[in-house]
């Protein structure tokens, strides 16, 4: 069981948790956020933007399978995939496991993220970075998604890997209307759209007006979710979009056949995981009802 230290601190807020920082490899404040690469004894090198965990190298797969291969493999004919955020580069590490991808875009706003990234991170995005498939464009992600559409460009898959929707951050107008009616005009009709919304359980806030803002603009969602060991509060939560006539499931013999064609390695993901991860529990079914 978790060692728990309690403290009467009144400044304390509801709760804290305290990673041991045994080494700190990088500390900067970029234009956009505080940046902090630390090593911990149970999750190895650890990324903190703003204070706030956003991945470790121990249980990033958690996250970053369930991210990419649930709207890859419910798709099935995916070859063009925008990823807003992103820097870590996770998701494009699992988005290259996919031959049948030919090309990925990423719009990531903080360089500083992605250099440390390539430098330091090398155990959770190995070469994606240097894979010919991938566009990186280093740009605010709202303002990118509106020109893009205008010029025309379509996508299959949009992945929304960003921070949180927290005031004053700099993903926050990646969890508004106008943003998902933009992706909406990226997307091809047959398109799957995914962003990430916290914990439920400790942030309903990250979800409930999101995901209404996100109905607003597409006409099919669904939540699936995963317990990630260093998201504090139980299972996060991930939202699936399709316009009119999308499918957000498939079959569970062609989810099967996918994955074994796709002959992808992956530590948390199976076609189970896949159709099982969109039972919510009723506490989460009430927060999006
Ligand atoms: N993969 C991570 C995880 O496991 O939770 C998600 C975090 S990833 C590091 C989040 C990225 O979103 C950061 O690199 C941050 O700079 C980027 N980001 C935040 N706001 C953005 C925006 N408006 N446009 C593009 N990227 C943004």
């Amino acid at each position: 069981m978790t060692a728990w230290s309690v403290e009467a601190d009144e400044q304390l807020g509801a709760f804290r948790i305290g990673l041991r920082m045994s080494r700190v490899l990088y500390h900067e404040s970029s234009e956009h956020q505080d940046i902090v690469l630390f090593e911990n004894p149970l999750y190895g090198r650890v990324l903190a933007l703003n204070g706030i965990v956003q991945t470790t190298e121990r249980d990033e797969f958690f996250y970053h399978e369930m991210l990419v291969h649930v709207p890859l493999l419910t798709h099935g004919a995916a070859r063009r995939v925008l990823i807003v955020g992103g820097g870590d580069g996770g998701a494009i590490e699992e988005l290259f496991k996919h031959a049948a991808v030919e090309a990925a875009t990423m719009v990531e706003i903080d360089e500083s993220v992605v250099a440390f990234a390539k430098e330091h991170l090398r155990g959770i995005c190995g070469a994606a970075f240097e894979d010919p498939r991938l566009e990186l464009v280093i740009a605010d992600g709202a303002a990118w998604v509106e020109r893009a559409a205008l010029a025309g460009r379509r996508y299959d898959v949009i992945l929304i890997d960003s921070t949180d929707a927290i005031a004053a951050g700099p993903a926050e107008p990646l969890f508004t209307t106008a943003f998902y009616r933009a992706c909406g005009a990226l997307l091809a009709d047959d398109g799957l759209l995914v962003t990430q919304n916290s914990v439920p359980f400790s942030e309903p806030e990250s979800l409930v007006a999101p995901l209404a803002r996100l109905k607003e603009a597409f006409a099919a969602v669904a939540c699936y979710r995963v317990a990630v060991p260093s998201f504090y509060g139980g299972d996060m939560v991930f939202s699936m979009a399709a316009k009119e006539g999308g499918r957000l499931s498939a079959p569970p013999e062609a989810l099967a056949a996918r994955h074994a064609e796709a002959g992808i390695e992956t530590h948390y993901y199976t076609p189970a995981i896949h159709r099982g991860a969109f039972a919510l529990p009723p506490f989460i079914d009430d927060l999006i009802a």
